[in-house]
């Protein structure tokens, strides 16, 4: 397996603009210095998961392509939601742009078992392939769009799968799409 998955989130506006403006912008500079951008889900309006009372986020996945390392892509992602506007902040918290690394070509880094070892958000080393895919419909729907015969590279279990067991459940969940 040799996909590189990239997820995209938003909850407020920022100066790239609405959560979807930022998502789409956030796109077009991904897909400079480096990184092919080969194919984006649509845009998923979803609940947001974490502190209550937040407003919905929005959710997108996209397939790339890149001959970095997965250090220097993180590197990359986190410079374009600086300028997005995204301020420290707590995890999971309101934001305007949060990117994540989902998949790098099928790597596994800071597994154990079926385990990540770095669950929680904060500082934490990079963990492939990112530790809450299986139990997060707002990732899922988006993936299914973009690589509908993706396999999870620990669990093996296919995108499908995963999203029928999350389909219905109410974290998280995939409201409309945009
Ligand atoms: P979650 O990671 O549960 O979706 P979050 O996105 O809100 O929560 P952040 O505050 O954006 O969490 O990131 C916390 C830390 O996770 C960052 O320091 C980042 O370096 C690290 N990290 C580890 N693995 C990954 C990965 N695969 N993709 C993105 N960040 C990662
Ligand atoms: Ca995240
Ligand atoms: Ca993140």
């Amino acid at each position: 397996m040799s996909q590189t998955l990239v997820g995209l989130g938003g909850n407020c506006p920022g100066p790239w603009g609405t959560p979807a403006e930022s998502i789409s912008r956030a796109l077009r500079e991904l897909g400079t210095g480096g990184i092919t951008v080969e194919a984006v889900s649509h845009l998923y309006e979803t609940a947001a998961v974490g502190r209550a009372g937040q407003p919905p986020y929005v959710n997108a996945v996209a397939l790339i392509d890149t001959p970095m390392p997965p250090e220097a892509l993180l590197r990359r992602l986190k410079q374009i939601e600086r300028a997005a506007g995204r301020r420290g902040g707590s995890p999971w918290g309101p934001r305007t742009l949060d990117l994540d690394i989902l998949d790098y070509k099928g790597r596994v880094k800071h597994w154990r078992g079926n385990m990540p070892r770095f669950a929680r958000a904060g500082a934490r080393p990079l963990v492939l392939p990112h530790p809450w895919i299986e139990k997060r419909p707002f990732v899922l729907r988006p993936l299914l769009d973009v690589a509908p015969n993706w396999r999870h590279p620990v669990t093996k279990k296919t995108v499908h799968e995963l999203w029928r067991r999350v389909a219905r459940g109410d974290e998280g969940r995939v409201m409309r799409a945009l």
